[in-house]
């Protein structure tokens, strides 16, 4: 393809594909270095996802960073552990003094903007973008196609074409595609025939079959979850579980969802009383009832259980005091609740997706395509899925940083 067609020449300038957060950062961090800029965006404002993070508060970061908190199936640990620990916490927070926002760290690790609001951090981040005479904005300008030319990129949207030295896809993932979520970028990284690992939604709810959980909609309690695949645990947590007409969401549920990937044949094992070893539990209940024996089944069990579920789990039972079996069995039923096939609900409900840019593409110094010279991969684009607690937003700030590094090197 020749470069004579083309309406806007701009070899000089850097062109970043998405305005998301680790496009906007990569952004922020070129032009304090006067590099020229031209940041796309599909939607007519930047920032959408961010806006949405933390519920609105924006869990901008975690102060405990470390690659056992990432999933990747293409990249070395090692790499990402480096990644990370070249932009680690303690740079982020001297990163967001210098630009204005003030961080808070919870006693969990998690950080937050003292503002407590992501529109305060997009707020200043969009005030040092539109304050620089070195950057062109394209809002509503989806880039459409790529293509490597023989020395630079052709990008190709709604708004014209341009030509460019070099690129950085930040487009993010499928995930939540109400807040601009789309496979987009991917599709164009492909195209330039790099490998991408499959996708799959995560910190998702779950989608399950059980009459029980029917019954409980809109009923929010702290449970323990075992997650397992032929018997061998795969990951065990006590944390919120809120059930809903699909199945279960809530935090606990999140978490536990990041494990199940793309696998099929699972169980989750529901403990509805986690607090109590089951011995005691059946002890306390053996001698409540001894006590009170006209008092009705689901009020007993009130007094461990949320009244919802102490119902549900009444219904099915009258107390034999002569079958002694009957205690224990109930008891176990309570603290090991079988889920079968647990299904992850879909993008439109997830916060992240797993699968993308192979780790095989990139040089791991700099995040560059060892395929196509000048051309960067950073963010939720890559193979790289964080847990819940500020860890996707603290490697898409690594990503980007870690990137206009390498970028900044090359136009020294
Ligand atoms: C509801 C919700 C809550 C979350 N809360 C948190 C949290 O509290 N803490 C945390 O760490 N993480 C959180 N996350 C995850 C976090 O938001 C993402 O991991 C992060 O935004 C990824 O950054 P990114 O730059 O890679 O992608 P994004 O922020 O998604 O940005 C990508 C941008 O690229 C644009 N784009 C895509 N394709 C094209 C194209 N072809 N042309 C032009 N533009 C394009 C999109 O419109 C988008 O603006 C949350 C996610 C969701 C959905």
């Amino acid at each position: 393809m020749k470069d004579t067609t083309l309406t806007h020449n701009n070899t000089q300038k850097v062109a970043i594909i998405g305005a998301g957060a680790s496009g906007i950062f990569c952004a922020i961090t070129l032009l304090q270095h006067n590099i020229p800029v031209m940041l796309f965006d599909k939607n007519k404002n930047l920032g959408k996802k961010l806006l949405a993070t933390g519920n609105g508060r924006c869990n901008i970061h975690n102060q405990n960073t470390h690659a056992n908190h990432y999933q990747t199936s293409s990249f070395n640990p090692k790499t990402i552990q480096n990644i990370l620990q070249n932009f680690s916490f303690k740079t982020f927070a001297k990163t967001c003094q210098n630009l204005g926002i003030a961080l808070e760290i919870q006693e969990d690790s998690k950080v937050y903007p003292l503002a407590n609001s992501a529109k305060s951090v997009l707020e200043v981040f969009e005030d040092l973008l539109k304050n620089s005479k070195n950057l062109e904005m394209y809002l509503e300008s989806e880039i459409l196609e790529l293509h490597k030319t023989q020395e630079n990129f052709l990008l190709k949207s709604c708004a014209g074409e341009f030509i460019c030295s070099c690129v950085v896809l930040a487009c993010g993932s499928e995930a939540a595609p109400k807040l601009g979520g789309s496979d987009k970028g991917l599709q164009l990284a492909k195209n330039l025939g790099l490998k991408v690992i499959p996708t799959y939604p995560t910190l998702v709810p779950l989608m399950v079959e059980s009459k029980l959980t029917n019954h409980l909609k809109g009923v929010k309690i702290k449970a323990k979850l075992t997650l397992k695949k032929d018997n061998q645990i795969l990951k065990t947590l006590t944390d919120d579980v809120l059930f809903t007409d699909y199945g279960i969401s809530g935090f606990g549920v999140l978490d536990i969802s990041t494990h199940i990937k793309l696998q099929k044949d699972l169980k989750i094992i529901l403990d509805f009383v986690p607090f109590l070893e089951e011995k005691v539990l059946e002890n306390q209940l053996a001698t409540l009832i001894k006590t009170y024996p006209n008092r009705k089944t689901s009020t007993l069990l009130s007094g461990f259980l949320h009244p919802k579920i102490a119902k549900a789990f009444a219904q099915n039972i009258t107390w034999n005091p002569k079958n002694t079996k009957q205690l224990k069995q109930f008891v176990f039923g309570l603290k090991n609740f079988e889920l079968t096939n647990p299904t992850l609900k879909g993008f439109e409900n997830a916060e992240v997706s797993g699968g993308g840019v192979s780790g095989e593409e990139v040089n791991p110094n700099t995040l560059e395509s060892k395929k196509h010279k000048n051309l960067y991969v950073i963010g939720e684009m890559l193979d790289v899925v964080g847990e819940r607690g500020g860890y996707n937003l603290a490697f898409a700030w690594a990503s980007a940083h870690i990137c206009s590094k390498a970028i900044l090197d090359t136009f020294k």
